[in-house]
Formats: C-alpha cells, structure tokens, sequence
C-alpha cells in the first residue's frame, strides 16, 4: 500500500499497538512491563522485493531499539547503510587483532616538583598495513557496543604490560603503567583471572599496574565491582579513576572502594585558567582527594600556566602535550633515558 493514508493508518495502528502492549499485566504475582519496538517498510515505495521488505522493517526496529526501544520508525535507507558500515568496520577490527595491528603507545606522567617521569598510559592506536593511524574513538566505542573490546583488551594489555617489564629490566624499575579498562571488559566474570594470568605471563610486578576505569563503572554493581577490585587489589594491582568530574560516583563509593588516583578530566584542565567555574572544581577534586589520602594526576595540561596553577594547587602529577602527547615504544623509550639522566 502506497499513498498518504497508507502511512496515516500504519502510523495508527502503531500507536494504538505501543499504548496497548506498554500495559502492565499481571503474571502470578508479578506484574510484568514490556518494551516493544516497532519497525515498518511501505510497499512498494521503499521496496517492490517483498524479502527486503521484511529485511527493511527489521532494520527501521533494530534503529528503535537502537534509540532506547520502545517506539517506532517507518524505514529510511540511511538505516541500512549504516549498518552494512557497522559489520565492516566490525570484520576489519577482527582482521585487524589477528593481524595485530592494534599498538600501545605511551603518554608519560609526569610528577610535577621533580619533573620526573613515573609512569605512562597506554593508549591504543591502530596501524593499519599501508601506515595510517586510527585513533581511539574511532573504533573503540563499536568495539564496545560488539563485545570486542574483550580480545581488543586483553590484546593491549598483553603488550603495554611486556613493554613495561621490558623497560623495568632495563632499569627503570620504578615505573607504572596505566591501562584503560572499559565497563565491558570489568563487567567479564573472568576479568581479575585474566589481569592477573598476563602478569604472570609477561613477568611484570602487579605493583608497575594501574588499572583505569572511569565513574560509571563504580557507580553500578557496587558489590561485585568491590569483590573483582579487591581480589586485584590483594595481588598489587592499583586503580585510578579516569575523566574524574564527568560522570556520577558518588563521594561514598570513593571511600569505600580501594582507589589509589583521581585523574582530573582534561575538560576542566582546558580552561582553568580562564574559567573561575573550572579552576575551583580543579582545586575541590584535588583537596578531597588529597583528604581521602588519594593521588591526583591532571590530564590534557598544554600550557605553562595551566602547570603553574596545578603546582600551586599542589597536584601530583600530569599528563599533556606541554611534556609529551602518546609515542610509540622507542620513542618513549629515548623520552625516559633523556628524561632520567636530566634528573640524575
Ligand atoms: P583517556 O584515557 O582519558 O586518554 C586521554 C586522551 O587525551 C588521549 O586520547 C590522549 O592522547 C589525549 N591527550 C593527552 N594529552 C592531551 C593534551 O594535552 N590535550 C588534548 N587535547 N588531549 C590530550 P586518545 O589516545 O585519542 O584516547 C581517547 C580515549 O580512548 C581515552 O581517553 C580512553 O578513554 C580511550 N582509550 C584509549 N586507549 C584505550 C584502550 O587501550 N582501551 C580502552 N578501553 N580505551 C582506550
Ligand atoms: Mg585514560
Ligand atoms: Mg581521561
């Protein structure tokens, strides 16, 4: 059925079918509520094909769920655009693992009284064969949503933390490496297994790992979050919370989980010089976490006087282009020699 009144009725009965179906009903005792997503296809304006018809409306549904669910769409042909570039870009990051394409490179952090190099993030980045280089969000949050970030993970984590022993060998045995951990890998029943089978692994000491996550993570199942952090916690490894300020912990859960650094998101480092707002939420993150008996590391410091004002406010430490924006291996390696004999 074409034609404006095609639409109009289909739009219609839609309606009348979410008001219905959205009802609590009782089961036993129970009440029960649904969630129902709708998707639907015209004949023969989107398609005369009567199987892309069906393929259509599912895929105007997965686009309704995609929004929260409980709703309805009429189909667009950008929704199976976009999800034809979704299994791409989903099979390239498979190939991609296989290959082993996906690299640490590391950002040092820097303590702000000695200048002095003590540890390094790993951020991920992918070398793809002909030489271009993806950054992070352009892949991590599909890896995310497919469940890939698990492999993707433990990939990295793999290689920051051979890396690391590596440097430790060589000397500089004070460092710490910090690894980014999303809410799906903590999620993973086997997570604290699998950190600690790759220490074994790669020899490297539980105390040179950091492990960040940010709010989100510690503001949901408080007490599994708890058992899996204590259980790393006991073998040596330390937490920091990333991007603190951005998302919902609440003060509590900072007291009661076993976190080492708060890492003051780089929003408020960008114009705490500027913005009154930002400098006192900079100076409050840094004093409750100096109470809390935490560290703090400022993220994103570009400029000197942006390094001015957190020495005043007597912050730890700091990452930022002003030292050093991420490298890969051998160059942070030259960084860390050159850096250690200034300070020798
Ligand atoms: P993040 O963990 O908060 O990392 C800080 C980001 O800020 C990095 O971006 C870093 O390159 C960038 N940055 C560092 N200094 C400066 C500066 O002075 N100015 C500005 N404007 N930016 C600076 P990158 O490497 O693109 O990573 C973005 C995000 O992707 C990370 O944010 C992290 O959430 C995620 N990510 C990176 N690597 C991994 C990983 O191995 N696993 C997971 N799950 N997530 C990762
Ligand atoms: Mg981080
Ligand atoms: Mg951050």
């Amino acid at each position: 059925m074409g034609g404006e009144s095609a639409v109009d009725n289909i739009l219609n009965l839609a309606d009348r079918m979410l008001k219905k179906l959205r009802l609590p009903y009782r089961s036993g005792d129970t009440e029960v509520l649904t969630s129902v997503s709708i998707g639907a296809s015209i004949f023969p304006t989107d398609t005369p094909d009567s199987s892309k018809l069906l393929a259509h409306a599912k895929a105007a549904m997965r686009q309704v769920k995609k929004n929260g669910g409980n709703g309805f769409f009429f189909y667009k042909p950008f929704m199976n655009e976009r999800i034809a570039e979704r299994i791409n870009l989903e099979n390239r990051i498979k190939e991609a693992l296989e290959k082993d394409e996906f690299v640490p490179y590391f950002q040092p952090v820097v303590e702000i009284n000695s200048s002095r190099i003590i540890g390094m993030e790993a951020l991920v980045r992918w070398k793809k064969s002909e030489g271009s280089l993806i950054l992070p969000r352009d892949f991590i949050p599909l890896a995310e949503e497919t469940g890939q970030i698990i492999p993707l993970g433990k990939n990295i984590l793999q290689n920051a933390c051979a890396i690391t022993k590596s440097w430790i060998e060589r000397g500089f045995s004070d460092l710490k490496i910090s690894v980014n951990v999303s809410a799906r890998q903590f999620d993973q029943k086997d997570f604290g297994k699998m950190v600690k089978q790759v220490l074994r692994e790669t020899g490297l000491p539980a105390e040179s790992l950091d492990l960040e996550i940010t709010e989100s993570v510690i503001s949901r199942d408080l007490e599994r979050t708890g058992i899996m952090m204590f259980e790393l916690i006991d073998a040596g490894v330390s937490f920091s919370i990333d991007d603190f300020g951005t998302g919902y912990s609440s003060l509590l859960s900072l007291k009661m989980f076993p976190i080492s650094t708060l890492k003051v998101d780089q929003g408020f480092v960008a114009d705490m010089t500027s913005n009154p707002n930002s400098s006192a939420i900079v100076r409050t993150t840094i004093s409750m976490a100096k109470g809390l008996g935490l560290k703090v590391i400022a993220e994103g410091v570009e400029t000197n006087q942006q390094l001015e004002l957190l020495r005043r406010l007597k912050c730890d430490s700091y990452q930022g282009f002003l030292f050093s924006a991420a490298r890969p291996a051998d160059e942070f390696e030259q960084l860390l020699i050159d850096n250690r004999r200034k300070a020798a």
